[in-house]
């Protein structure tokens, strides 16, 4: 959105399910204009928290537990979470499908094409989020896929953790797995596909590899 055309509309606390149906419609249709491969509206209920996606953090350690400001310990912990969205009623999920399954899958190759992949996924959050902000739904929150020190700090060392300053500051966020999400539970329900990618995995037989976002909406 280029600075200063952004559009702006009256915060209300009720609004019509007609007016939300059409807002959430909206967004479902940008995330596709943005890339997404798939976007569905979902009740916010379907989304789980669960403290097991969290210890996956730690045992084995990721590469960047504690090394980056938007992953745990740093994120917002579970019951924050769990809590917040339990206020919720709707959200709109989407999937990006790498062009190419051994950008996500192979991880000489993941450097930067794996990297773009993320981003992508990243910015599609970010634009309904901010879209759904400016149409006066204003607790609306959204998070990505993989950590943002590779979406956006190419790998490198987290400012934000260093100095304070993070110069991704409105774009950076936690990844859905860092709060807890269980994105493989989330995929199941709505009848989407994923699959096991690490280190070891041979690509070629990996039917397809995704990075997913979520925004809660109202
Ligand atoms: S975008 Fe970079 S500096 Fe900001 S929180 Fe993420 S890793 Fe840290």
């Amino acid at each position: 959105m280029e600075m200063g055309k952004g559009t702006c509309r009256q915060i209300a606390i009720q609004v019509s399910d007609e007016s939300l149906k059409a807002d959430l419609e909206k967004y479902r249709q940008m995330a596709l204009d943005m890339g997404a491969t798939e976007a569905e509206i979902i009740p916010a209920g379907w989304v789980e928290v669960d403290e097991r996606v969290l210890l996956k953090c730690q045992v084995p350690f990721c590469m960047h537990y504690g090394r980056c400001a938007n992953c745990p310990p740093h994120a917002p912990p579970p019951d924050l979470v769990r809590q917040s969205f339990a206020r919720f009623k709707w959200a709109v999920l989407f999937k990006a499908d790498a062009a190419n399954v051994a950008d996500l899958a192979d991880m000489a190759r993941y450097w930067p094409n794996g990297q773009k992949e993320q981003r992508r996924s990243l910015d599609i959050v970010n634009e309904i989020e901010s879209q759904a902000f400016a149409d006066g739904h204003y607790l609306a929150v959204g998070f990505s896929a993989g950590s943002c020190q590779d979406g956006l700090c190419g790998g490198h060392f987290c400012q934000m953790l260093d100095s304070g300053r993070c110069p991704f500051y409105l774009r950076a966020r936690p990844s859905m797995e860092a709060v807890g999400i269980d994105v493989c539970d989330l995929i199941n329900k709505i009848g989407w596909q994923i699959y096991p990618i690490y280190r070891r995995v041979d690509p070629a037989l990996v039917p397809c590899a995704i990075s997913v976002g979520v925004v809660f909406i109202r």
